[in-house]
């Protein structure tokens, strides 16, 4: 979903401005007043081999290690809500953290909701209207499944035919690291969504039945609104790269998974993610369409920490994501006080255009 880990050597620079120091010097002028974690799924450590998504899951002790550190760091948990009021307030004498999860996982209802109410953590969660109906494909678990569950795989879609070996572990991951580059960026994002039916139609995978076994339907989604600590919100119906769309269809995208989530829920979605929510996903066109459409805040994956020039910036908000290939605590801590994302900006703080 983002190269932001690849392009800085993660695991190398992170060690290295831990040993050398370098953290304890920076991290003063890296800090910013906020910070909005990013989540996906929180479940219990898996030993399968072949797993190209666990970047995009901790286990709960990981979770709950970053709530207790980030709390005895000094950094106080707010609702979405209440860091927009600060925001618009312009109130940053206390560092403040707002807890969000994407897409909308079962998990997130059956094992951080437990956690999170253990510790009293407000939080967000951002759902895709169309997870919540099952009807938007998930093409980056689908394509996992499929070639979990194959040794080969067959291409034979619109002109393109080819037979993928994925017998061993190694062929798997060259497998995924291949298909998901041609369908997450290479093909446009209605032609991914074909591709992705395709190969599901040739594995025999019902993209419905995958989507309802990982996914909350409205049931599970109205449970979680009715947590004092919860709060819903919106994803887009399709989980679209909307800066790869028109605007209309961008436009179309968000209004039509407003309508939803207030038909289902009875409320009209406030704050919005925008989906993969890198540069080449969300651009400043979009930013602005989501202000029109009244968000009070929207978030991007775009690493970062909440800096007061953010106040002028509502919809296009940075956050710091809690990768699950890299659970450590010095990691968490490294990216608490912001310091790879400083690198990652060149101590620019504001990252909007
Ligand atoms: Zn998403």
């Amino acid at each position: 979903m983002t190269n932001f880990w690849k392009t800085l050597g993660y695991r190398t620079v992170m060690d290295a401005l831990h040993l050398t120091g370098a953290q304890r010097v920076l991290a003063p002028l890296t800090r910013g007043r906020g910070l909005v974690y990013m989540l996906h799924r929180v479940v219990g450590a898996r030993d399968d081999e072949f797993q190209p998504n666990a970047f995009l899951e901790v286990t709960p002790e990981f979770l709950e290690t970053v709530i207790l550190d980030t709390r005895a760091a000094g950094i106080e948990f707010v609702s979405i809500a209440e860091a927009h009021r600060r925001l618009v307030a312009g109130e940053f004498a206390n560092r403040f953290a707002v807890m969000t999860l994407d897409d909308g996982y079962q998990d997130n209802l059956d094992i951080a909701l437990g956690v999170f109410r253990r510790h009293a953590v407000p939080f967000t969660v951002f759902a895709s209207s169309g997870i919540a109906d099952a009807t938007c494909e998930l093409w980056w678990l689908a394509l996992e499944r499929i070639i979990a569950e194959n040794s080969q795989i067959r291409i034979d879609f619109e002109g393109m035919r080819e037979t993928v070996p994925a017998g061993t572990t190694a062929q798997k991951n060259a497998a995924y690291e291949r298909l998901c580059g041609w369908i997450g960026a290479g093909l446009d994002e209605h032609a991914q969504r074909r591709a992705i039916r395709a190969l599901a139609d040739w594995a025999g995978l019902d993209m419905a039945a995958l989507c309802r076994s990982l996914a909350m339907d409205w049931d599970g989604l109205r449970r979680l609104a009715a947590e004092p600590l919860a709060t819903i919100g919106a994803h887009t119906v399709g989980h679209h790269a909307v800066a790869r769309m028109s605007e209309a269809e961008a436009r179309d995208q968000i209004v039509r998974d407003m309508e939803r989530h207030e038909a289902e829920l009875g409320k009209r979605p406030e704050f919005f993610a925008y989906p993969y929510g890198g540069k080449l996903a969300a651009g400043p066109r979009d930013f602005a369409l989501a202000a029109e459409l009244g968000f009070k805040l929207a978030v991007t994956t775009r690493p970062g920490q909440i800096f007061p020039a953010h106040r002028t910036h509502l919809t296009a908000l940075p956050r710091v994501s809690l990768n699950g290939l890299y659970q450590k605590r010095r990691y968490a801590e490294l990216l608490r006080d912001g310091v790879p994302l400083a690198l990652y900006n060149g101590f620019r703080r504001l990252d909007v255009a």
